[in-house]
């Protein structure tokens, strides 16, 4: 007997014969695997159109204007100010190309041009929680986190801070870099200088500044600081929306003062000439930074207290401070800074800045794109003016409000070369 090649080939033709006579799918099975074809297929299409409309989307919905304007009227003097310029703006957060002209949002170089605005300083937000107000937050949620994945960032910068803060620095330089000329990055007084005498023969020509907006991009660790000089950035608000490794926020939960952490910060700042925005800071981190440190301080946007009563803006007493060290207060143009909704509203606060502490220390601190409704975008810089001489302000004060303080300001106090 030798039944085993009988064997081997039986097993062969049934397993042929199984190859060639699939189970055939009954209708269900049928049915079930078309329904997860045009799932996959719904769920690729919803995917690419989250992630080119979700960011545009985003932008406009958190970056509004009470007034939409398109020419507005303009004093025969305006487009003849010789530097306007603006202490904050978040514009670098949102996936836009700031070469060109946007329907939306507030601030980019053709409409800082139209508004014949020279100088913009750009600040990094690099978080920001849920549920954000102005009375108590903690630093548990991460909402900056969120839109990165929606503007399809680096998966670097989903998760690390520091990343996101210096990949918008970046930003900037590229804006720069494709302008042929028409926009540059300043970080020193040699830089602005230059900025301003070919200016002066060339109105179109802007510049813009890099600043911190929330020093928790550091990463709790003060030997970063010296990427973020390196990068231009040259002035920082320690504290942002809650209460960080360096200090107490105004908005925070415990609203506490200067650590030993934030205060080798400011001694380390001060050694670079990076200069400290006091903006969203505690009352108390206020008082501990002017113990500590004798430098001329600014607060990029913010309203006052004796106008506009409430946690985010700023006293009599740190008002005459910030005067007395010739320091410089950007006020806002939105509605919790100022208590209203047009320029009139920031034109009250500036003439009361400039009463207390003079019209030298008091300049312009929009917040365009900071994620609020302004009273306009960039363009409707002349409404301010009309809204200054109504204030009382005469064309040579206007002009140090505008911009003029600013450019001196920054003249006096950035690293020289
Ligand atoms: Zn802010």
């Amino acid at each position: 007997m030798n039944p085993e090649p009988a064997t081997i080939s039986q097993l062969q033709l049934s397993v042929n014969v199984s190859r060639l006579s699939p189970k055939i799918p009954t209708l269900q099975e049928k049915m079930l695997r078309k329904f997860l074809r045009y799932l996959l297929l719904l769920l690729l299409i919803a995917a690419i159109a989250f992630f080119v409309f979700a960011p545009g989307y985003i932008d406009r919905n958190f970056n509004k204007v009470t007034l939409k304007i398109s020419n507005p009227h303009k004093v025969t003097w305006y487009d003849s100010i010789p530097f306007i310029a603006d202490l904050h703006c978040d514009a670098l957060l949102w996936d836009r190309n700031n070469l060109k002209k946007h329907s939306y949002g507030h601030v980019d170089i053709p409409r800082m041009q139209e508004a014949n605005m020279a100088f913009q300083v750009f600040t990094i937000v690099s978080k920001t929680p849920r549920g954000i107000n102005i009375e108590h937050n903690d630093d548990k949620t991460d909402q900056i986190a969120l839109l990165s994945f929606a503007q399809l960032r680096s998966p670097k910068d989903w998760f690390s801070v520091k990343s996101r803060a210096l990949h918008q620095c970046e930003a900037l330089y590229k804006t720069a870099r494709k302008s042929g000329g028409a926009f540059r990055v300043i970080s020193s007084q040699a830089a602005l200088q230059q900025f301003i005498s070919e200016r002066n023969s060339n109105k179109q020509l802007t510049a813009g500044m890099l600043g911190i907006e929330g020093a928790h991009c550091l990463n709790d660790d003060v030997s970063n600081l010296q990427a973020f000089y390196d990068a231009g950035v040259r002035y920082i608000g320690l504290t942002h929306f809650f209460d960080n490794a360096w200090g107490g926020s105004a908005h925070g939960i415990n609203k506490g003062g200067l650590t030993e952490k934030g205060k080798s910060l400011i001694r380390k700042m001060d050694s670079l000439h990076m200069l400290i925005d006091l903006a969203h800071a505690s009352p108390q981190t206020i008082d501990d930074i002017f113990a500590l440190t004798q430098s001329p301080v600014l607060i990029s946007h913010t309203g006052v207290k004796g106008i506009c009563d409430n946690t985010r803006n700023l006293s009599d007493a740190h008002l005459a401070e910030i005067g007395r060290r010739n320091g410089l207060v950007g006020i806002g143009l939105w509605e919790t800074a100022v208590c209203g909704t047009d320029a009139a509203a920031t034109a009250k606060n500036i003439r009361y800045v400039a009463d207390k502490i003079g019209v030298d220390k008091v300049a312009l601190g929009s917040d365009f794109d900071g994620a609020t409704t302004t009273h306009f975008d960039v363009t409707g810089l002349p409404l301010l003016v009309d809204a200054l001489l109504k204030e009382g302000f005469i064309r040579e004060e206007i002009y140090k409000i505008m911009g003029g303080n600013v450019r001196d300001f920054f003249l006096r106090n950035l690293p020289a070369k």
